[in-house]
Formats: C-alpha cells, sequence, structure tokens
C-alpha cells in the first residue's frame, strides 16, 4: 500500500437492515487492504442505485452479513495496484462493493480505465450499472435485434421511464429503432421520458395504463416490457403483452413480485423473464463488449446520462428517501 494512504477513512455503515436511519456515516473505518488483481480505489463520485437500498432494508440478504457497506460502483483515482493493467493515477470507474466510502478495494476486472478525457467522473459514476444493465437489457434479454424485422414493431414499453435505468432504456431503445411507449409518475416525468426518445407517454398517476396501451397498439399489445418497478406493474404487464411478447421484470421498486401461476403464460404465449446484470458480464470478454459499447453510446452523444442530484456522502440517508419516495429523474450521486 502506498505511504501517503492513511490507515482509516469516512464512509457509510450499516449495522442491521432498516429504514434511511440504519444509515451511518462514520470517520474512523479501517482502509481496505488490496488482494492479488485488486486496486484501491479513492473514490470521488459514487452511484445511488436501487439496489442499495433492498441491501439496506434486508429485502437482498448481504452474504458477508452485517455491519455492510454498501454501494455497488464509483469513479475515481487508483492509489495503489496489484494488477498489471492499472497504476496509481489512473482515473477509473467500477462495479464493486463497499462504494460508499473514501476508499474501496475493486477487482481489475470489472474496473474500466484509464477513463478517456472526454468522460467526466460524475458521468462515469452515473452511467455504469444502470448503462450496462439498460444495454444487456436491451441486447441480451430482450433481443431486440432479432426483433426489429417485424412489420409492426417491436413496440417496446419501460416503467419508470425517467429513473436511472428507464431513462436509458428509452435513450437506447429509440436509437435501435423500438416504437417506445415510456410509463412514469406525473407529467414532467413524462416530458423528460419524451424528451428521451418515447413516441408515447402515460402519466401513471393520472391515467390507465393499460387502457392507453391497448389505444396506441390499436388492441395488439406490446412484443417487450422492461419492469423495473415490480410488485405494482407485473400484472398490468400480463394483460399489455403482445401474443409470443416478452416481459422482463428486472427490478422491485414497489416491491417483490408475487408468485406467479405459469398457466397464465399460455393464454398469449408469454416469455416472462428476471435477469439481472451481473450475470451477462461474467466473463472478461462480455464486460468488454458491454462496456466498450454504453462508453460508445455516450461518446457520441447517442445516449445522454442525466444527474438529479450529487448529495454529500453525509446526505445519503435524503438521497434514498428521495430515490424510495419516487421523487427522483435520472441518476443520483454521493460526493467524498
Ligand atoms: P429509478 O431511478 O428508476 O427509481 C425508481 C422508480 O421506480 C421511481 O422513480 C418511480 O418512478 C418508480 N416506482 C414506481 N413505484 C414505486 C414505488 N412504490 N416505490 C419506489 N419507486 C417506484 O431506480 P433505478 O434506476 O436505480 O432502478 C430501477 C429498477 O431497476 C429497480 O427496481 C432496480 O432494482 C432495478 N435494477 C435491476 C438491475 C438488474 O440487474 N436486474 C440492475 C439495475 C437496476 P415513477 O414515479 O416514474 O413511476
Amino acid at each position: 500500500m502506498a505511504a501517503e494512504t492513511p490507515k482509516t477513512m469516512s464512509g457509510v455503515v450499516i449495522e442491521k437492515p432498516g429504514g434511511v436511519d440504519v444509515l451511518k456515516h462514520k470517520t474512523d473505518l479501517p482502509v481496505p487492504e488490496i488482494k492479488e488483481g485488486e486496486l484501491l480505489v479513492k473514490n470521488e463520485y459514487i452511484g445511488v442505485n436501487f439496489i442499495d437500498t433492498y441491501f439496506r432494508t434486508g429485502l437482498y440478504p448481504s452474504s458477508s452479513g452485517y455491519p455492510l457497506i454498501t454501494g455497488k460502483e464509483a469513479s475515481g483515482t487508483v492509489v495503489s495496484s496489484k494488477h498489471p493493467r492499472f497504476s496509481p493515477g489512473d482515473r477509473v470507474a467500477y462495479l464493486g462493493n463497499a462504494a460508499y466510502a473514501e476508499y474501496t478495494a475493486v477487482s481489475a476486472s470489472r474496473c474500466i480505465g484509464p477513463l478517456p478525457e472526454r468522460i467526466s467522473s460524475e458521468t462515469a459514476a452515473a452511467a455504469l450499472l444502470q448503462g450496462l444493465t439498460a444495454l444487456t437489457l436491451v441486447r441480451e434479454a430482450a433481443g431486440i435485434e432479432q426483433k426489429l424485422g417485424i412489420s409492426e414493431g417491436p413496440w417496446a414499453l419501460v416503467h419508470a421511464a425517467a429513473g436511472g435505468t428507464g431513462s436509458l432504456l428509452v435513450q437506447i431503445l429509440s436509437v435501435m429503432g423500438a416504437k417506445v411507449i415510456a410509463t412514469a409518475g406525473g407529467q414532467e416525468k413524462c416530458e423528460q421520458a419524451h424528451h428521451h426518445g418515447a413516441q408515447w407517454t402515460i402519466d401513471n398517476k393520472s391515467e390507465d395504463v393499460v387502457e392507453r396501451v391497448k389505444e396506441i397498439t390499436n388492441g395488439r399489445g406490446v412484443d417487450v416490457i422492461f419492469d423495473g418497478v415490480g410488485k405494482a406493474t407485473f400484472d398490468a404487464d400480463l394483460e399489455m403483452v403482445a401474443r409470443k411478447g416478452t416481459v422482463i421484470s428486472f427490478g422491485n421498486a414497489s416491491g417483490k413480485v408475487e408468485p406467479l401461476d405459469i398457466l397464465r403464460l399460455g393464454a398469449k404465449n408469454i416469455k416472462v423473464m428476471r435477469p439481472v446484470l451481473f450475470g451477462y458480464i461474467v466473463t472478461p470478454e462480455e464486460w468488454e463488449r458491454w462496456t466498450t459499447e454504453l462508453f460508445e453510446l455516450i461518446k457520441t452523444e447517442k445516449v445522454k446520462i442525466k444527474v438529479h442530484e450529487v448529495y454529500p456522502l453525509q446526505e445519503v440517508a435524503r438521497a434514498h428517501t428521495d430515490l424510495e419516495g419516487r421523487k427522483t429523474t435520472g441518476k443520483l450521486l454521493l460526493k467524498l
């Protein structure tokens, strides 16, 4: 470890699962030691993702138990490296664990860098997890390219379309040529989804989403649904999806989807998936392919990253409250 690296650091610790009050900012945490193949990164911007709230509440159990430092992504500077591809001083972004802290031990296999000058550290931290999710859901889960040939579509429906992941899904689907219907809570969010490329928007607070989708598609339904909302929307998804369509349920923002009676799928030969990003970025080739494509989309401005707010790390509880309270659009970041 480099001589100038301190022994203690600040970070946010969860002692036990619970509400936002369990997020405790501390200043005397040990700086992690790195193993072969790892880097120690001094974090600059830390991405806030809905998954962080699941680990906070215990919906997703922590495999390492508690106390837990949560946080799945950040950007920052390498301060020491045990991997030949990275050197101290490199500006990087990564996916990992324990990112809600000043320093994080990161696997080189989940790190990209040195970041090109054109990509700011803010954008890199804001784009990585949700961008890779959106890209792999569109290409791997939905196989949208194979669907592009069909005469009437493909029609895609994106829920929470002004959110972090949703806004990227809308942009990527639009760039690829899908007909995009977006749902969002409120007019302002609908306008943002429209701005990102959705041809039709539905305000889920004031409109009947199922009826509107029927109207828009002339009763046909949509070929693929991207649903990160979960419990509140899943039943309606089965109504709105077209014959031979696919429902991609990828999150639980409103709670976990209830167990499904599989016989319901037979009425329209529906496919249902519940994919997770980490299952699409297992091999070095997959990591390289998806990170390269994502950063190309950003560099060429086909995809734009909107940051909702940069919160001081000490205000992480406010960030979680805003995210869970449906008060945000785009990406939330923490800054040290
Ligand atoms: P978002 O920025 O999309 O925020 C969540 C949004 O969900 C809200 O803004 C709100 O949008 C909508 N929502 C609807 N009902 C509720 C509710 N009851 N409580 C809270 N939010 C609600 O968050 P993320 O982009 O971080 O994550 C979106 C989803 O994607 C999450 O479920 C997350 O777990 C999932 N995800 C899954 C991954 C995977 O690998 N499977 C990877 C990354 C994310 P509105 O008001 O417009 O309805």
